[in-house]
């Protein structure tokens, strides 16, 4: 049987990082909006919580605990609820040790886990979505050619988080001549990497994400994840749809719970508009929407917890959670009424937050 109970260690950390997410990150959300910027400090605050060090294994440095989806997006869903941005790149690091603690080499753990498993936050990265009207996860542009014992890259990601400041990224290519894909362990400084400008996006204004090209970028052919026959690329990307279905709910969730509690102190014609069923039939709607896909999302985690194949779980999750995110978000505003339209409430960044889960490949990792 399924239980939904989480475990004493699952609760704890939850409840850690809401706390968190509550006291700390959400007064900074519509700063972090309007100037582009996140604080170091709280970055580094919620550095301190462990999320990232807690997986890394003892003998680089780190907790040793036991990777888990389940918890990773019981975790996910408090700190997006919070803010998506603050969220983005405060987790941002595990886009890249989530993969090598999961399918890294010795040789791969050993150059690159040390580094995050330090009490100061270091930036790293993924980089996976392409900028093309047909971007497609299983025919990527971006192309790893062997070489005399070389792996070149050649192409242009965009939506790369904190490309600029991160030490590595791992980088989602096709292997020329195939439909293989490989992930490959990039060091920024590496010749032929080129960070483009900040991208201005609708939604997501706090998180700094990037156009980043590679121009013939030669990589010791070492550095392809999981050595010369490559990882299980698919439970990978299983991986950051599950945290982005996470982190639509925790998203819709903000909404809801904003325009619920302003239903119940707005008054219209001398009635609290919640107890107009127009307000009410979809505050209702929405509760639901959101525990459906937490549903999913948590199916799809356990799922990858143990060790199964959750492509369908994970892409019903994703595609699900991503429709609903905007659905409840939407609401949220047209319950705040002409307020819902101005900057006073976070509702209107919640709905631009929301509008990128169709879109967003690479910003989480479970
Ligand atoms: C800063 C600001 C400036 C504005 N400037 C102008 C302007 O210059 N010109 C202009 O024409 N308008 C303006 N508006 C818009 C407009 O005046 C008000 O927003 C609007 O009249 C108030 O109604 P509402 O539906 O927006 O909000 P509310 O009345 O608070 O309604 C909130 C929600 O409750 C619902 N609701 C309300 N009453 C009922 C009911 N009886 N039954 C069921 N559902 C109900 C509404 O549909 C809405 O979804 C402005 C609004 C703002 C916030």
């Amino acid at each position: 049987m399924v239980s939904f109970e989480p475990s004493e260690e699952q609760r704890l950390i939850r409840d850690t990082v809401a706390e968190f997410a509550r006291e700390r990150v959400r007064p900074q959300a519509r700063a972090s909006d309007e100037t582009g910027e996140i604080p170091s400090e709280l970055i580094q605050q919620g550095w301190e919580l462990g999320l990232t060090q807690a997986l890394i294994p003892e003998a680089y440095g780190g907790a040793g605990e036991a990777h888990s989806a389940v918890t990773s997006v019981l975790a996910i869903e408090e700190l997006a609820w919070a803010d998506l941005s603050i969220a983005c790149h405060l987790l941002a690091p595990r886009l890249l040790v989530v993969p090598v603690v999961e399918a890294g080499t010795e040789e791969q753990k050993d150059a690159i886990l040390p580094r995050y498993a330090q009490a100061n936050f270091a930036a790293a990265t993924a980089a996976v979505v392409e900028p093309r009207w047909d971007f497609d996860l299983a025919e990527l542009s971006v192309t790893a050619t062997l070489e005399n014992g070389s792996y070149v890259l050649q192409g242009t990601k965009c939506f790369v988080p904190l490309a600029s400041v991160a030490e590595h990224l791992a980088v989602f290519a096709r292997l020329q001549g195939s439909d293989e894909v490989g992930v490959f362990l990039v060091d920024r400084s590496t010749p032929g990497v080129s960070i483009l400008e900040r991208e201005k996006n609708m939604g997501l204004k706090g998180l700094a994400t990037y156009e980043v090209a590679f121009e013939r970028c030669r990589l010791p052919a070492e550095r392809r994840l999981g050595g010369p026959s490559g990882c299980d690329v698919n439970r990978l990307l299983n991986l950051q749809r599950v945290a982005l279905a996470a982190a639509a709910v925790g998203v819709a969730r903000a909404s809801f719970e904003y325009a619920r509690d302003y239903a119940k102190e707005r008054k219209a014609f001398g009635v609290y508009i919640a107890q107009k069923q127009a307000i009410a039939f979809m505050l209702a709607e929405m509760a639901i929407e959101i525990d459906a896909a937490r549903l999913l999302t948590w199916e799809a985690a356990w799922k990858l917890d143990r060790g199964e194949d959750a492509t369908r779980e994970a892409v019903l999750a994703k595609q699900y959670a991503a429709n609903m995110a905007l659905m409840v978000a939407d609401r949220g505003v047209q319950i705040l009424g002409g307020h819902g339209y101005i900057r006073d409430h976070l509702v209107e960044l919640f709905l631009r937050n929301a509008r990128g889960f169709a879109t967003f490949e690479g910003l989480l990792t479970a």
